[in-house]
């Protein structure tokens, strides 16, 4: 199995729409390992489309609780359970990821215990090893390091560098321009940053009829300009840059042209326009 990074979706925030790609999820082969980050909704029908079962998961990480990262997580334990998952997958992410599988358990729990009793399945909480992440975690030959990145208000939000015995990926999670992540992705094969594009924000956000001005604060003081994601992967030296968590996303006001050219302004190595389903050679 050759080591690859799949983005199974590629927009930024929880809405989608008609025409929309689908919110944050990611699936790495890695040194025979298949690694879930993220589990945005539409997760589980991605990692089909990967053609990799459900029960090949053999772990997941989660970066933070917004909740176009792990809206879907509980589904995808539903579905792969009764697809015959019947073996614990850790699950790596902040505090209070416990919280959400035991509420969303007791929200399925008629079926849940429907189904073990109509239907001869295994118990379904030991499914999952909520754990909460830390710096640095062995994953067989695969090391996974951690780094708090700026993603206002929430503190407990991280980007991720997984390095393997032949190749090394790094995620930037949802995160505002930070100059370390040059140096976190340092010689990366690949990193998958997310991105956004400024005058798109203001137009999203000129469409909304909230009335005031909160939206617009939180993710122009949150993400990434994409002419800033291309500083980093020059400052990085990375081999490979793609983007994904991309806002806006479906305004046919911002094409691909717009995003290659402001990527382009600091960046001439291989680009990845992220699309859902595209994966990616390491
Ligand atoms: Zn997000
Ligand atoms: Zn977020």
């Amino acid at each position: 199995m050759a080591d690859t990074l799949a983005l199974i979706g590629v927009k930024g925030g929880p809405a989608i729409r008609p025409g929309s790609h689908m919110p944050t999820s990611m699936l790495l082969r890695m040194d025979g390992r298949t690694i879930l980050i993220d589990a945005g909704l539409g997760v589980t029908r991605g990692i089909c489309d990967q053609g990799v079962p459900l029960t090949a998961i053999d772990l997941i990480v989660i970066t933070h609780l917004h909740s176009d990262h792990y809206l879907d997580l509980g589904a995808f334990f539903h579905t792969a359970w009764t697809a015959g998952l019947n073996r614990t997958i850790p699950v790596i992410g902040p505090a209070g990821l416990d919280d959400y599988w035991a509420g969303f358990q007791a929200a399925m729990r008629f079926d849940i215990d429907l189904r073990i009793r109509d239907e001869g399945r295994c118990d379904f909480d030991s499914l999952a090893d909520i754990q909460v992440i830390g710096e640095e975690v062995q994953f067989g030959s695969v090391t996974m390091r951690s780094m708090r990145n700026v993603h206002p208000p929430i503190t407990d939000t991280f980007a991720l560098r997984f390095d393997g015995a032949a190749h090394s990926v790094t995620l930037s999670g949802d995160t505002a321009y930070m100059p370390e992540m040059a140096d976190f992705a340092r010689g990366s094969d690949l990193l998958v940053h997310e991105a956004m594009l400024r005058d798109g924000v203001e137009a999203l956000c000129a469409r909304m009829t909230n009335g005031d001005d909160r939206l617009r604060t939180h993710i122009l003081r949150s993400h990434t300009d994409a002419a800033d994601v291309g500083r980093i992967a020059r400052d990085a030296g990375v081999k490979q840059l793609a983007l994904n968590h991309m806002v806006p996303d479906g305004d046919p006001d911002f094409t691909d042209q717009h995003w290659q050219d402001a990527v382009r302004q600091h960046w001439d190595g291989p680009f990845f326009l992220g699309k859902d389903g595209m994966c990616i050679p390491l």
